[in-house]
């Protein structure tokens, strides 16, 4: 039977790590900021929005919040921006997706200054991490994953890792970060997605499993290799069987199936979630860490 990696604990940790860090760069005389923009009001979108402004106040993060009407134009959404590349106290910007149809959401993230860029959505960032380098962020959820691993005792080095789905966001950063040849990284990986015949025949073969590609439990116990870890990024609503009318989150992965065969296991909720937006606040600290590294070199000149 299968340890479960409490997400949620190695959150709190992670946060508790962060807010000294804060409280450290306050007293070096700069308070991290991050400016979240919101165009248009979906539901959904409000939701994470709000969690991250409750997240900064907890860390003593400032926090900005843009709401931005849905009628809002691809122009005076990019002003925004470039404003606040300009603001030398805003430390991280980003603009919560996904934007109404008039916005070319690709266009918006290109005009973040890639400094302030704390998702690493930039190509500027994605390019810096694909060749190992450091001196830019790591996208939050498979930055967040990485941490996982490293506090559950997992090192991914030498073994075979398979990632289930390519997005920009999971999929391929993840492969991107786990491939480095690095400390906590340097595995083998193979990336599966729509296109791969059989799937399960690669995802057998893993020591490692970070399914994310959005379908509810996909990933079942006879897919997964004795002893294997197995990761859920998946966020699917379905309806709950046990409370007719209702619905519930599942992942990616069939929990029950998959605990008895996998080593650890991350549940979901409480798995990669609270990762996710644990490592968007450590992103704006590094940030605010870099701009205090500036001043005080500018000062010592
Ligand atoms: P996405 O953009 O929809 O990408 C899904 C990927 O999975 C695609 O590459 C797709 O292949 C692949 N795929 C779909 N069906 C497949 C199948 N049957 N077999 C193999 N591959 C398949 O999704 P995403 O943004 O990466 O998110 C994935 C899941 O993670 C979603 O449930 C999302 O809600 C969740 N998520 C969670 C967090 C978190 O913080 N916990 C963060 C981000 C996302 P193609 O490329 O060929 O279409």
């Amino acid at each position: 039977m299968g340890r479960i990696i409490d997400g949620k604990a190695i959150a709190a940790e992670l946060n508790s790590e962060n807010a000294e860090w804060v409280q450290k760069l306050i007293q070096r005389g700069v308070t991290p900021a991050l400016a979240v923009i919101l165009v248009g009001s979906d539901p959904a979108s409000q939701v994470y929005v709000n969690a991250k402004a409750k997240k900064c106040a907890e860390l003593g993060i400032r926090s900005l919040k843009f709401e931005l009407a849905a009628d809002t134009t691809q122009e005076e959404l990019l002003a925004l921006v470039r404003k606040l590349n300009c603001d030398p106290g805003v430390d991280g910007i980003l603009v919560q997706s996904p934007p109404p149809p008039q916005i070319d959401e690709e266009a918006v993230v290109e005009a973040i200054d890639p400094a302030k860029d704390v998702d690493c959505f930039h190509a500027q960032n994605v390019g810096k991490m694909l060749i190992g380098r450091t001196d830019g962020f790591f996208p939050c959820t498979p930055f967040g994953i990485l941490k996982l691993l490293e506090k559950s005792g997992v090192d991914p080095k030498g073994k075979h890792a398979v990632i289930i789905g390519r997005s920009n966001i999971v999929g391929k950063p993840m492969m991107a970060l786990l491939l480095q040849k690095a400390a906590g990284a340097n595995a083998t990986v193979t990336v599966v997605h729509s296109a791969t015949p059989n799937p399960e025949e690669y995802i057998r073969s893993a020591d490692l499993v970070i399914a994310a590609l959005g379908r509810p439990k996909f990933v079942t116990g006879d897919m997964i290799k004795e002893g294997a870890v197995v990761i859920d990024v998946g966020i699917n609503r379905v309806p709950n069987a046990d409370n007719p009318g209702k619905t519930k989150l599942v992942g990616d992965v069939d929990f029950d199936s998959v605990i008895g065969k996998a080593s650890l296991v991350t549940p979901v909720p409480g798995g990669v979630g609270p990762m996710t937006i644990t490592m968007l606040m450590r992103n704006t600290i590094l940030s605010a860490s870099r701009r205090a590294d500036r001043i005080e070199a500018e000062a010592a000149r």
